[in-house]
């Protein structure tokens, strides 16, 4: 029989590693919320159109990553696994009329999305993302409120080195002249391009500017840059942005290569990379899409979000010590005692008190070898001894000493020291 194996770029979470994801997730929940963000929950699958639309066929994500197959109806519907979340919470949005009931509407979201890429570490095929989206805000004081909420973020799991890199891309007033300018100079540039390159200078040049081959950065170096063809819209735009970012004091680098690998992007753009994160070093990337909602059909409300990658996060954050599965490890040591046990543990469990023991008889030594494994604070003994004294003789496995507890007390006595 041939091993049934993980999908190539999917990965288990294992209950070792577990923790730091709750913690992520615990952050999020407590910080989006005191910034007025609400939880969204969207389908993991969409029609493909959605996507096709929403994010631009010309996109490596729609035209390479996509996980697409036909539903079985009559019409052989195509359907998507989400690669972003951005398309499919704008859906909803649409769809429910969120914008008209709440014009300040600010969602987030949290799950796993699917990408057709190369895996290596930091890079899966299904991974997850934190998502956050705000909509019918286009003032620039809420890029920057949601710029400084990635960072908080971050903080608040913990990760104190990274770099927050910031562009403007324009708008549909001064992008497609630009676009055209660097098409007219990637194409006197044509003989230098890899095949990529050459092909995206025709369909999308901007992507051009994500090239990583180390031949084309010297000529990508001279190409010309968006931030010398901004309106003057998107300049006073992103002059604003960046004074109140000097205002609260965070600091960036500007870089003109930062069009992100989304079509719908206007004006803001922005990235965090961190040093600790290796080759995949982008932890969150963002930016402002105020045609979106338009052009998926919805009214014309803008909208600024940004999505953080788990699976990096969780790499960056500082790892913290092992924790400690129960308080209490019941150690049955005569048949006589099984009743009791049974009955403290539930009557522990349900006074908030997390309480294991052992269903198989095991020898005394390897019930201690696996209440160490636990890092319980104490085990409970009850053999025949204490049950004729009537007591359960409580181990406090942080301070090796052992005394006599009659059973009305354990609970209040575990309750005491069990944070000391
Ligand atoms: P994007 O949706 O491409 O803007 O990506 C936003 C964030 O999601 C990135 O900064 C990464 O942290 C994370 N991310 C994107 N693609 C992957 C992937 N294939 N595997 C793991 N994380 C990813």
């Amino acid at each position: 029989m041939t091993e049934i194996r993980a999908v190539k770029g999917t990965r288990d979470l294992l209950p070792d590693e577990i923790g730091v994801w709750h913690r992520l997730e615990t952050a999020a929940h407590d910080l989006f919320a005191r910034y007025g963000y609400r939880e969204i929950r969207t389908p993991v699958f969409e029609e493909t159109q959605l996507f096709a639309r929403g994010i631009g066929t010309e996109t490596d994500v729609v035209s390479k990553e996509m996980y697409t197959f036909e539903d079985r109806d009559e019409q052989r519907t195509s359907l998507t696994l989400r690669p972003e979340a951005t398309a499919g919470i704008v859906r909803a949005v649409i769809e429910n009329n969120l914008t008209n009931t709440d014009p300040a509407l600010k969602v987030y979201a949290m799950g796993p999305m699917f990408r057709r890429e190369r895996p290596q570490k930091g890079r899966y095929r299904q991974f997850h993302q934190v998502d956050v989206e705000a909509f019918g805000m286009a003032a620039p004081s809420m890029d920057v409120e949601v710029i400084e909420l990635a960072l908080e973020f971050l903080k608040a799991c913990g990760v104190t080195e990274f770099e927050l890199v910031l562009n403007s891309v324009g708008d549909s007033a001064c992008r497609p002249a630009y676009v055209e300018q660097l098409r007219a100079a990637l194409r006197t540039h044509a003989s230098e391009l890899s095949a990529d390159s050459l092909r995206r200078t025709e369909t999308n040049p901007l992507r051009v500017l994500d090239s990583k081959a180390p031949e084309e950065q010297a000529l990508i170096a001279t190409l010309p840059r968006i931030g010398d063809h901004l309106c003057d819209p998107c300049r006073e735009h992103f002059d604003e942005v960046r004074r109140q970012l000097d205002l609260l004091g965070i600091g960036y680098r500007l870089d003109h290569r930062l069009v992100r690998g989304l079509d719908y992007y206007v004006k803001t753009t922005f990235e965090v990379t961190s040093g600790a994160l290796g080759a995949q070093n982008s932890l969150l990337g963002g930016g402002r899409y105020d045609g979106l909602v338009k052009a998926l059909g919805g009214p014309d409300v803008p909208g600024i979000g940004f999505a953080v990658g788990m699976e990096r996060l969780a790499l960056a954050m500082p790892k913290a010590a092992a924790e400690r599965r129960s308080d209490v490890f019941l150690a049955v040591l005569s048949p006589a005692a099984l009743d009791d046990a049974i009955r403290l543990q539930r009557s522990l469990r349900q006074a908030g008190v997390a309480a294991l023991m052992d269903h198989e008889g095991r020898s005394f030594k390897s019930k201690m070898k696996m209440a160490d494994k636990l890092g319980v604070r104490f085990v409970a003994i009850r053999g025949e001894d204490e049950i004729r004294k009537g007591v359960w003789s409580l181990r406090d496995m942080t301070r090796s000493s052992q005394e006599d507890v009659v059973e009305a007390r354990v609970l209040d006595h575990i309750k005491e020291k069990r944070n000391g």
